[in-house]
């Protein structure tokens, strides 16, 4: 038998065998160089993981480096006296039925090949914007909230099917455009002209995912939108470990590296591209490319402090 992780065999007898498992050939290439990657990844976050398997599907040799012991970044878990316990994840938005072919969970699963069955999804039963003497109640079907609206705020419906069918798509969707730059709540107060429902549309939205304080880029309030309002919620059954234990499963099977407890402390530049990085041990790695998912100014930060002039 010809043990081929043992390193019992010469890539020219694995050549002159019939011998064609794509993760046995990946793992021989990768035994070359030890700490030049095709792509160098910081963060074990769901967005890291995502874009460490969607490279290693393109049979690059791709490293995610996680600085903390465990995977998932503010989505992560943790299981104390005999419970699990979600460190971020209430629900996940943008659900979709399995099936579904338009959308971001449809082309997630999609691109990075995944079943439905994979993430064990159940459905929100259904939601509520709770203010002080004012309640909307919401679930996956944007009926209800409209019927809502219908109900507490008479005179307001017109104005919010208008601003439902002003919303930009994902698929028109420019950060450039200067439309996504606008005001949300000038947006949003142009179609609805009752304060309080303005506030309570835009608060769960803002909650969810928002970097501004007191106000949201339009293009990020449609997105938001359409992810809570109009596609909805789900969540595993058994909560988020389910759906990272599967990403990493699937990373490492595609031959991928996942580094834990390795904080990236600098990333160097030459000409103006990022060539490697530097963990907090000293340790020197080289990428051909190096993408971050620690946050713009946090990277930038570890730019700043490179030994590289640049
Ligand atoms: C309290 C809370 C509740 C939330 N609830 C929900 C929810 O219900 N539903 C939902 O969809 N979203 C929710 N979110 C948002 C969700 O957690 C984020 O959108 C998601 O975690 C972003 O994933 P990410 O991989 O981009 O970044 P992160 O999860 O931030 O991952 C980044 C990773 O990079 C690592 N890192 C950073 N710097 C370095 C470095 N220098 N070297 C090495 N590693 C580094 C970090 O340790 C981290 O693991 C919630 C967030 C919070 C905080």
């Amino acid at each position: 038998m010809l043990d081929v992780r043992a390193g019992k065999i010469s890539p020219r007898d694995l050549f002159h065998s019939q011998i064609k498992i794509p993760a046995l050939t990946r793992e021989l290439r990768f035994n070359r160089m030890s700490d030049s990657y095709d792509t160098i990844i910081i963060g074990a976050g769901m967005s890291g993981l995502a874009a460490g398997i969607r490279l290693a599907h393109f049979d690059q040799r791709v490293c995610i480096l996680e600085r903390h012991y465990t995977i998932g970044g503010l989505n992560s878990f943790y299981r104390m006296g005999g419970r699990d316990y979600d460190v971020g994840l209430h629900a996940m938005t943008n659900y979709a039925k399995k099936g579904t072919k338009k959308g971001p969970l449809a082309k997630l699963i999609r691109q990075l090949r995944f079943s439905w069955e994979d993430f064990k999804l159940a459905e929100q039963i259904g939601s509520s914007i709770r203010f002080p003497g004012a309640q909307l109640d919401f679930s996956n079907d944007i009926g209800l909230l409209e019927s809502e609206i219908e109900k507490n705020f008479p005179g307001q419906i017109d104005g919010f099917r208008s601003l439902c069918s002003s919303l930009l798509d994902y698929s028109d969707m420019d950060g450039d455009d200067p439309r996504f730059m606008q005001s949300a709540r000038e947006v949003v107060a142009s179609h609805v002209s009752n304060p309080l429902l303005v506030e309570m549309l835009i608060c769960p939205l803002m909650w969810y995912g928002n970097a501004r304080e007191d106000d949201m880029d339009f293009g990020q309030f449609c997105i938001m939108f359409r992810a809570c309002y109009l596609e909805g919620f789900g969540r595993p059954y058994k909560g988020v470990r389910v759906i990272l234990k599967n990403l990493v499963k699937r990373f490492r099977g595609l031959g991928g590296e996942l580094k834990l407890r390795s904080g990236v402390s600098k990333i160097h530049t030459d000409k103006g591209r990022a060539v490697g990085v530097v963990l907090d041990d000293g340790t020197e790695l080289q990428g051909k490319r190096i993408l971050s998912s620690a946050g713009n100014i946090e990277t930038l930060r570890l730019v700043m402090t490179s030994h590289s002039p640049k």
